[in-house]
């Protein structure tokens, strides 16, 4: 059975979207963390500590990169800046959440932690954090997924956690989250359920954006000190959506700073895709109200992306709000394009990027274009890209993809 908060009509909600739609047994466990997250944002001995881990063991702040190279290839007078998420521990911007999350979970006295994952890369960022902290840590994983990333499973068996074969559905990502709120509706008193993105019941959307929300603060100081001026634009890949709100959120309070999130256009649009907002309906699902692939019986569809991490058929209720709101804008981008992208920065910086974060690349033509038709022709316009995280894990994909098309030259 489903139940509606009463309170999410006020804490939650972004414009229509959000909410909490879990089942009654489990509302008690999310009234209790909405409550401990509350009361955790104001004790400055919380995020005292966080900061702390962040610095010694993260490996923040990381890196704002001016990107004059890619900025010559592109033809463009505009500065391009790089955030470095991608040289945080583990590799991508992902840990920011664990940290937080487990931090939150040990002050709540839970002695046990669960995740759902995709590609595995939430997988192995919550096994990192669960082993730091000496937790136990449980991991729900599709079975069609372990079989495709055998690494990230060795990964996480490696750091202590026990991996779970989902079978049911698809026996992927969407059926590993249905595992794992079921997990949490067995064990709501001993247990916290670490969710990867901007997504799920409130207070998640919130919480995660809030443990976020540090790239975003981190680029704003550091934009500040090179140039003394806030970006025109700030351009991220949209997946769930947590890099992308995190890099927001200290912007949308400045109406000069154009957003734009990048979706996965997979085989293209009227293929197989992940761009729940080019081509999504309004729905309720994983315990929130947001844009979503849908069949017409309500049924959520495959997704379909080069990138695991963007091959999830919803998207945060925040990003919703933001899209239906006008504030940000959402391109989508597909496999062949992203694929370009990792090449492109690669060979003009030297950074081999996630192909999740080559699509927010791919997509910087496009975004200049937009900008063009709004600023002012003679200003210099300084242009922030999220650089999700590093291409490591996709290389085996990377090489498959690009050998194919360039034979052995
Ligand atoms: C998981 C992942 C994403 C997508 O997740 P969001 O919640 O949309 O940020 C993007 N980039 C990288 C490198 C990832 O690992």
């Amino acid at each position: 059975m489903i139940a509606q908060s009463k309170s999410s009509a006020v804490a939650g909600t972004f414009g229509r979207f959000g909410g909490r739609y879990v089942a009654e047994t489990l509302m008690p466990a999310v009234e209790e963390l909405a409550a401990a997250w509350r009361d955790a944002c104001n004790d400055p001995g919380f995020t005292a500590t966080i900061d702390t881990i962040l610095a010694q063991w993260v490996g923040r702040p990381s890196p704002l990169s001016p990107a004059l190279r890619l900025a010559a290839a592109l033809g463009t007078t505009a500065r391009l800046w790089l955030k470095r998420e991608d040289l945080n521990h583990t590799g991508s911007h992902k840990i920011n959440n664990c940290v937080g999350q487990v931090l939150l979970a040990k002050r709540m006295g839970k002695r046990r932690i669960i995740a759902e994952t995709g590609a595995g890369q939430h997988g192995v960022a919550t096994a990192t954090v669960c082993a730091y902290f000496g937790l136990p840590c449980v991991v729900y994983m599709g079975a069609v997924d372990i079989e495709r990333q055998q690494l990230n499973v060795l990964r996480m068996r490696l750091l202590g956690a026990e991996v779970v074969a989902v079978q049911s559905g698809s026996a992927t990502l969407k059926d590993a989250i249905n595992e794992a709120l079921r997990d949490w509706v067995a064990h709501p008193l001993d247990t916290h359920y670490v969710i990867g993105s901007v997504m799920g019941p409130d207070p998640y959307p919130t919480m995660v954006r809030e443990l976020q929300r540090v790239i975003g603060r981190e680029t704003k100081a550091q934009l500040h000190a090179q140039v003394g001026r806030l970006p025109d634009a700030v351009v991220a890949c949209v997946g769930g959506g947590s890099n992308a709100m995190g890099i927001f959120a200290d912007f949308i309070p400045e109406p000069e700073v154009a957003l734009f999130g990048v979706e996965a256009a997979g085989e293209g649009l009227d293929g197989r895709h992940a761009a729940t907002m080019s081509r999504g309906s309004e729905g309720v699902y994983h315990g929130m109200r947001s844009l979503v692939l849908q069949d017409e019986h309500g049924q959520l569809l495959e997704a379909h992306s080069i990138s695991a991490g963007l091959d999830y058929p919803g998207v945060g209720p925040e990003h919703a709000h933001l899209f239906e709101s006008g504030r940000a804008r959402y391109l989508a981008v597909d496999d062949q394009a992203a694929l370009r992208g990792v090449e492109l920065l690669a060979r003009t910086e030297g950074i081999i990027p996630a192909l999740e974060t080559a699509h927010a690349i791919a997509a910087l033509p496009e975004v200049l274009r937009l900008l063009a038709t709004s600023r002012d022709p003679a200003a210099v316009l300084d242009i922030v890209v999220n650089i999700s995280g590093r291409g490591d894990k996709d290389m085996h994909t990377i090489a498959a993809r690009l050998g194919a098309a360039q034979g052995d030259r």
